[in-house]
């Protein structure tokens, strides 16, 4: 069994090859905020891909958007967010820091009491006040109260604001859903362990308009297609597991709320939740801004506002997920090895191209073999440095084969294809590389 990743090697193999860094890190870096380096973004494009394929792509009941992270200010007063968009806050007296009061274990400050006189040495907890998520930034070139605009904190209300454009200007009827893909911004009080809770996140959102009364079936039948998608990025199925929300957890819009959670190296934590909101949102928009929200229905002639099944997935959680998931270290000839197991159809690089030796030959039919795979894949040439160190490289990035052009390369025709998980090798006749290639990654998801 693979050791259990320690998030310390994980940030520093993301750093190390190019996942994830340090927002401005030359400037001291700023609160969890992480930029996607030239691995990262492919791989959190596979999975938001991955999303939008399954959902917009795949089905006739699903519409896709992109709503503007800026909206009416009104919107964010509708849905509760000026109000109630917030996390209890208390800061220690003593040291200085801020913490969640829901989140504190036992409503002492967690900062270690320091034996240094003056310092922190005992817990001095202000009463918790509410803190409102939302960042705040003004419109035009007056800063003024009449002038304060919301970075959004969800896309959600984006969809519905637009339901009755979406419904109107496509031919979808009732159960029908939208999807949307986008950036949202939280200024959470404990942000922290690295891309799993962030102040600008990017979301993967579905509403799902339904007649009022069908609502939790629904909702049975999204969380299936929801844990069922999870499972298919290859990630372990004893670390999936549901969380029902009690009545105490649940918020303000929702009826039901599940959370489809993953047993990270610090914890078992949300990373999608699946909520059944009823007409709570369509209603309030319908109050606020004056215009009917209401849905006709042909077939009966009557006339309601739809329930609201939502599924909402954080596209860096699911990364941080699939990374932590993928990572494992094995020991092969007294030499420590890191794998980045990913499935291959999320793998930010699909196949290495390597010469074996960089004469005879060699690098002049490597170059052509990738140049012709880059055009069909993800591809990556690597002719520098010993062999074993190369297919190293690689399967810390994770990709799942190596091609090792050989002195029998030229007279054979044939290259050496050495898989990343058993390093076992075959091998392929060299016009065959690439469907063989296509195949495997057809058969990965
Ligand atoms: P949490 O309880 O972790 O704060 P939430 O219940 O407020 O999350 P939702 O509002 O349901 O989260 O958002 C849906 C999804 O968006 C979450 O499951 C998560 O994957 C993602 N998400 C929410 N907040 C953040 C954040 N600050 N950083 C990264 N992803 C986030």
């Amino acid at each position: 069994m693979a050791d259990a990743p320690t998030m310390e090697k994980l940030v520093s193999l993301a750093k190390r090859r190019g996942f994830v860094f340090q927002s401005s890190e030359v400037y001291g870096g700023l609160g969890s905020v992480w930029d996607y380096g030239p691995l990262g973004v492919a791989l959190k494009r596979n999975i938001k891909d991955r999303w939008w394929r399954s959902l917009v792509q795949a089905r006739d009941d699903i519409e896709g958007l992109d709503a503007a992270i800026l909206m009416h200010p009104r919107v964010w007063e509708a849905s509760g967010h000026v109000s109630g968009f917030t996390d209890p806050m208390v800061d220690c007296r003593t040291c200085k820091s801020r913490f969640r009061a829901d989140k504190l274990a036992d409503a002492r400050c967690p900062q270690k009491p320091s034996k240094v006189p003056g310092e922190h040495t005992a817990c001095d907890l202000t009463e918790p006040r509410q803190f409102n998520l939302m960042f705040k930034t003004f419109m035009g070139p007056v800063e003024e109260t009449a002038a304060v605009v919301y970075l959004r904190p969800e896309t959600a209300q984006g969809t519905y604001v637009n339901y009755l454009n979406v419904l109107n200007s496509s031919r979808q009827k009732v159960p029908f859903g939208i999807a949307q893909i986008g950036k949202a911004f939280r200024n959470e009080i404990t942000p922290g362990n690295f891309i799993f809770r962030t102040r600008e996140f990017e979301q993967m959102e579905m509403q799902f308009f339904v007649r009022p009364g069908t609502d939790e079936e629904w909702f049975e039948r999204w969380r299936a297609v929801r844990m069922a998608w999870h499972e298919g990025l290859g990630l372990t199925p004893s670390r999936l597991r549901w969380h029902q929300h009690g009545p105490d957890e649940l918020a303000h819009y929702a009826k039901a709320a599940y959370d489809v959670e993953y047993e990270f190296p610090f914890g078992w934590q949300e990373i999608e939740g699946i909520h059944n909101r009823t007409d709570f949102d369509l209603r309030r928009h319908q109050e606020y801004s004056g215009k009917k929200m209401e849905y006709f229905e042909q077939a009966t002639g009557e006339r309601y506002l739809p329930y609201v099944v939502e599924t909402a997935a954080g596209a860096d959680r699911v990364t941080l997920t699939v990374m932590a998931d993928a990572y494992r270290e094995e020991m092969v000839e007294a030499e420590t090895r890191v794998v980045m197991g990913f499935a291959p159809h999320l793998a930010p690089v699909k196949v290495a191209v390597l010469p074996l030796v960089n004469k005879d030959g060699m690098p002049e039919l490597a170059l052509e073999l990738y140049h012709d795979l880059r055009a069909a894949m993800p591809a990556f040439h690597d002719a520098s440095g010993a062999i074993g160190r190369r297919y190293r490289r690689q399967d810390e990035i994770g990709t799942p084969w190596c091609v090792t052009v050989d002195g029998d390369t030229a007279g054979q025709r044939s290259v050496t294809v050495r898989h990343r998980d058993s390093m076992a090798q075959d091998r392929i006749g060299l016009d065959q590389v690439k469907s063989w290639l296509q195949q495997r990654l057809v058969a990965s998801g």
